[in-house]
């Protein structure tokens, strides 16, 4: 499992954490470095706790993604898992690019078509998508919609009739392959809520490519996510490609395979998982096919390319224990160690405190919660109050899962781009907290 306790190698250092971060550098007088832009003067400008999302890094990976299909020579769409960092900014520099994206709401889809991304180029996933999300879909004309069940189809089916409209959509099926990734973000196994178990899929199919107000054009399959080998993927896509020509021989036409995400990086000493090799995987097992295929990748483009600054409020030294540095950010902010036991590297944004020999301490937020632990027994430089970090690989599932629990505001978000750094969200005002929430008259203090 990816994201599994405990390891038993010992924690890389700061200086191998950068050799594996190219948009990160250490200067001797600025400190930490992203992209040229020194991550102390944000921290200065806008303070603690803070995302830093760096828009080089997503461009470059994506078009690393979209070169590693054309040199395969196969014909694919790239759409942007949007849950994996939703913000505005992140979805304009995308569509710019001429992306396409993947969501799983009908608030995803709103950003979408905000941040200018065509309905055409949109496909939406997801394992219950209500009928509001679905008429919303359907009108706007989005380009797919992968159905994750007989039940949906139908729903489907008759919400088009209704718009006198025709809907575009894959059937999403489990292949019943082992990502071997953490048991929280598997999907593909037949134990999982996701998808059409796949002894169903070719008579659903026959019934889809029957039924009014439907357009049926092929599959989709996602296995899950961190996945850093291309075994399952090749294991996954072999299936996958037996029930295309079993469907085929039936006489039915399939013309798309979505071949879904789940690309996995490095957080920690491991390599990260290779767009080549994935292409590779799709050429082999689809690339005979003639078929339109398709990808989504979210983690892989963006995780890499953000970080979260953080300030220590307290060394909490403990004699000959390790001492806990309590930080200003936490799991509300960064719910991924508590959740997936997921490790981030931690670098200190001072040149000075980087150098200095680490020793074990355990990384803590300040909510009230044993699980507000971003990393335990760490190899670390000795962090004094008012030190200053970066939380690494925080660009995927690190903002969208923020919540304002111990009612804390949501942190500051920005965006280096080109050299120059741009606020994209400020630091969540304290009575936006509670700007929507209304007490009964009778409740309200000064009544008697
Ligand atoms: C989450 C998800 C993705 C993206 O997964 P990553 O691991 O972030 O690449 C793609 N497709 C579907 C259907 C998803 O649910």
């Amino acid at each position: 499992m990816a994201d599994a306790l405990p390891y038993t190698d010992a924690d890389p250092t700061v200086t191998e954490l950068l050799a594996t971060h190219p948009n990160l550098k250490m200067d001797g007088v600025c400190g930490l470095m992203m992209d040229g832009v020194s991550l102390t003067a944000i921290a200065n400008a806008v303070g603690t706790p803070t995302w830093v999302i760096s828009a080089d890094t997503l461009r470059t990976r994506m078009a690393r993604l979209k070169n590693a299909m054309q040199a395969a020579g196969l014909d694919v769409s790239l759409h942007y898992a949007v849950k994996a960092n939703d913000h505005l900014a992140i979805l304009s520099l995308l569509g710019k690019e001429g992306f396409g994206a993947d969501i799983v709401s009908g608030g995803e889809l709103a950003r979408a078509l905000k941040a200018g991304i065509a309905a055409n180029k949109i496909v939406f996933s997801g394992v219950g998508k209500s009928d509001a999300e679905l008429q919303e879909a359907i009108a706007h004309g989005v380009g797919q919609i992968n159905v994750e069940s007989a039940e949906e189809l139908d729903i489907i089916a008759a919400i088009a009739q209704k718009l006198g409209r025709t809907a575009t959509i894959t059937l999403r099926i489990n292949p019943d392959v082992d990502a071997k990734t953490h048991a929280k973000i598997t999907t593909g196994l037949a134990a999982n809520k996701f998808g059409i178990p796949y002894e169903e899929a070719a008579s659903l199919y026959a019934r889809a490519s029957t039924l009014p107000g439907i357009n049926a054009v092929g599959f989709a399959t996602h296995i899950g996510s961190q996945i850093l080998s291309v075994a399952p993927y090749r294991a996954a896509y072999a299936r996958m490609a037996e029930l295309v020509q079993s469907v085929r021989s039936q006489g039915l036409s399939v013309s798309v395979m979505d071949c879904g995400g789940g690309l996995g990086i490095s957080y920690r000493t491991e390599v990260e998982g290779q767009p080549e090799a994935l292409a590779g995987a799709m050429k082999a097992e689809l690339g005979h096919l003639g078929l339109k295929l398709a990808i989504e990748p979210g983690r892989w483009p963006i995780g890499p390319a953000g970080v979260l600054l953080g300030q220590v409020i307290l060394n909490k030294a403990r004699g000959a224990e390790a001492p806990f540095y309590v930080l200003d950010t936490a799991m509300n902010d960064l719910l991924r160690p508590s959740m997936y036991d997921a490790w981030h590297g931690i670098v200190p944004l001072s040149a000075q405190d980087a150098a200095t020999p680490a020793i074990p301490a355990h990384v803590v937020g300040p909510v009230c919660e044993s699980g507000d632990t971003f990393a335990r027994d760490r190899l670390l430089p000795p962090l004094q109050r008012g030190a200053r970090v970066a939380i690494l690989d925080t660009g995927a599932y690190g903002a969208v899962m923020s919540s304002t629990y111990n009612s804390r505001p949501m942190a500051a978000e920005v965006l280096i781009d080109n050299g120059t750094w741009h606020s994209i969200r400020p630091r969540q005002k304290r009575d936006a907290l509670w700007h929507t929430e209304t007490v009964p008259a009778h409740l309200t203090a000064g009544n008697t």
